[in-house]
C-alpha cells in the first residue's frame, strides 16, 4: 500500500466502479472517493458506497467518502444540432420551455431576468462562449449580445461571475440528495458554488439535524467566496479548490496564486484544502500525462495541499488505474525531494483550545529537533490530528481513536493514518500499546524515537494536554 502524506481524492464513475479497478486504484493510493452529485442516481451512488465499504474491509483501510452537492448549477436547454453562436448577434434566453439554436435558449433558472442587469457577462461551456446582458424584462427573457462566439450545443453549465445571484446555495435538488447522503455512512459533504459562511452553516444544520457525523468541505469556485474567504474558512471542515468553475468565474490566470494564498489560509487555520480538476485532464484519453500536468500535481504538494483530486480522468477516463499510480509516483517523488511547507506558528495564545493548541504545535517542533519517527495521537473527535498535520511536521501521524466515525474521516488529512484503538485503561498502558501496535505492522522498529500526544486522565478524553517522548523497546 502507497503512504504518501499528500492525500488522493478520485471522483468514482462508469470508469472504475468495477471492484478489480476499484480495489487496485485504492491499493495504488486513493484515500478519498468521491460521489459526484451532478451525475448519477442515488441507486447508482448507493451501489458505489456499498461497493467501497467492502474494499475497505477486504483491505483494511480507511478510504472515505466524499458527496459531493451540485449546488446552484445553471444550465441552457436543449439546442439543435450544429448551432453557432455569431460574434456580435443577439441571443435571447428565456426561462420559458423551449428548443434552443443560435439565436435562443432555455435556461434552467427561474430567477435569471430578475438577478441579472445590463452590462453584466454570460459565460456557457466554462466559458468557451461569452455574452453581455443588453436587456432583461426581469420576468422571463434575457436579450444579450454575443462577444465570444462559436459552437452551441444542449445542457451546458452558465457561469455568471458579476451576478448577484439570489438562488439559495442548497437548491431542491441538493436537499433530496442530502435526505439521501444523511442515511448513508458518508464523511464528508461537498457544498458546491458557496458565496457566505452562511451557506456552510445552513448546510450543518441540516447535517447536525439529522444527527450525522458528516464534515463540510467548502467548495471554493465564486469571486464571492474569495471575497468571505476569511470566514468561510472559519466556519467550514475543509476546503477544495474548485479550479473549473472558479477559473472560469474568475479570469484564469489569477488561479495559481489564488491557490497558493487558500492553502496558506488553510494551513495557518488548520483547514484541510484539496486542490482540485484537471490535474491530469489528458490521462483521460492517454495513458501518459503532459509534463506541465506533473508540473501541477507537484506544485500543489509543494503549496501545501492536504490532497489532490481526480475528476474525469477516474469517473469516465480510460486510464483510472495510471491516472492515480501516475498522480502517486508523483507525490511520493516531491515528498522525498522537498520540504513541505510548514507553519510553525502558535495560532492562539488563549482560549478553550489553547492547551491542546499548544501541545500539538511543540510536539511538532520536538519532533522536528529529535528527529523523531512518528507523532502518535490519542484523538476522540480527531482535533488533534488535524491540528498536528496542519503544522507540517516531518514525520508521520499515527491517530488512534476508539470512534469509528472519524477514522476514514482523517484518511483526507495530510500526513495521518488512523487505527482503531478501544483499550484505554491508563496512559501508560496506552502509549506502551500503540507503540506495540506500530512496531507489530512494521511501521516503526525498535530505537525509533516517538512522540505521543493525549489527554490525561485518557478515560475522559478530554482535551489533548500531554506529551511524551520516548524510545521503542
Ligand atoms: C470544479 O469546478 O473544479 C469542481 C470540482 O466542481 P464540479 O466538478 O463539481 O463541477
Amino acid at each position: 500500500m502507497i503512504n504518501n502524506n499528500t492525500k488522493i481524492v478520485a471522483t468514482m464513475g462508469p470508469a472504475c466502479l468495477s471492484k478489480d479497478t476499484l480495489t487496485e486504484m485504492i491499493k495504488a493510493g486513493v484515500n478519498v472517493c468521491r460521489l459526484n452529485f451532478s451525475h448519477a442516481d442515488h441507486k447508482t451512488h448507493l451501489e458505489t458506497i456499498r461497493l467501497i465499504k467492502e474494499i475497505n474491509q477486504e483491505l483494511n483501510v480507511h478510504t472515505a467518502i466524499l458527496a459531493d452537492l451540485q449546488g446552484p448549477k445553471i444550465r441552457i436547454g436543449n439546442i439543435a444540432e450544429g448551432s453557432i453562436l455569431k460574434d456580435n448577434t443577439e441571443f435571447v434566453i428565456t426561462t420559458k420551455e423551449c428548443d434552443g439554436d443560435g439565436s435562443k435558449a432555455h435556461i434552467n433558472y427561474q430567477q435569471f431576468p430578475k438577478d441579472v442587469k445590463v452590462g453584466e457577462k454570460i459565460l456557457i461551456n466554462d466559458g468557451k462562449l461569452q455574452i453581455e446582458v443588453v436587456d432583461t424584462n426581469k420576468k422571463d427573457t434575457v436579450v444579450s449580445k454575443v462577444i465570444h462566439g462559436g459552437e452551441l450545443s444542449s445542457n451546458k453549465g452558465v457561469n455568471l461571475p458579476n451576478t448577484a445571484i439570489s438562488q439559495p446555495c442548497l437548491t431542491t435538488k441538493d436537499l433530496k440528495d442530502l435526505e439521501f447522503i444523511l442515511t448513508q455512512p458518508i464523511e464528508w459533504i461537498g457544498l458546491s458554488f458557496v458565496r457566505s459562511a452562511q451557506d456552510i452553516l445552513e448546510l450543518k444544520r441540516h447535517i447536525e439535524k439529522e444527527n450525522h457525523n458528516a464534515r463540510v468541505i467548502a467548495k471554493i469556485e465564486k469571486p464571492q467566496a474569495i471575497k468571505n474567504l476569511n470566514s468561510i474558512i472559519d466556519v467550514t471542515d475543509a476546503v477544495m479548490i474548485a479550479r473549473g468553475d472558479l477559473g472560469v468565474e474568475i479570469p484564469m490566470q489569477k488561479v495559481p496564486v489564488i491557490q497558493k494564498k487558500i492553502a496558506k489560509q488553510c494551513l495557518e487555520k488548520a483547514k484541510p484544502v484539496i486542490v482540485a480538476t484537471q490535474m491530469l485532464e489528458s490521462m483521460t484519453e492517454s495513458v501518459t500525462p503532459t509534463r506541465a500536468e506533473v508540473n501541477d500535481v507537484a506544485n500543489s504538494v509543494m503549496d501545501g495541499a492536504d490532497a489532490v483530486m481526480l475528476s474525469g480522468e477516474t469517473s469516465v477516463g480510460a486510464f483510472p488505474l495510471q491516472a492515480v499510480e501516475t498522480m502517486s509516483k508523483i507525490i511520493t517523488n516531491v515528498e522525498q525531494e522537498f520540504s513541505s511547507t510548514r507553519s510553525y506558528e502558535l495560532k492562539e495564545t488563549h482560549g478553550d483550545r489553547f492547551i491542546s493548541d499548544a501541545i500539538c504545535y511543540h510536539s511538532c517542533k520536538l519532533a522536528e529537533q529529535v528527529s523523531a519517527k512518528a507523532i502518535i495521537t490519542m484523538t476522540h473527535s480527531g482535533y488533534n490530528a488535524i491540528e498536528i498535520s496542519s503544522h507540517r511536521p516531518p514525520c508521520k501521524i499515527y491517530a488512534f481513536t476508539n470512534n469509528h466515525a472519524i477514522l476514514n474521516t482523517l484518511s483526507l488529512v495530510w500526513g495521518v493514518t488512523g487505527f482503531y484503538y478501544d483499550n484505554e485503561t491508563g496512559t501508560d498502558e496506552t502509549v506502551a500499546d500503540t507503540k506495540r501496535i506500530l512496531k507489530g505492522i512494521g511501521l516503526l522498529k525498535k530505537d525509533d524515537l516517538v512522540l505521543n500526544v493525549a489527554s490525561m486522565p485518557i478515560k475522559e478524553k478530554g482535551m489533548t494536554n500531554m506529551m511524551r517522548l520516548s524510545y521503542l523497546k
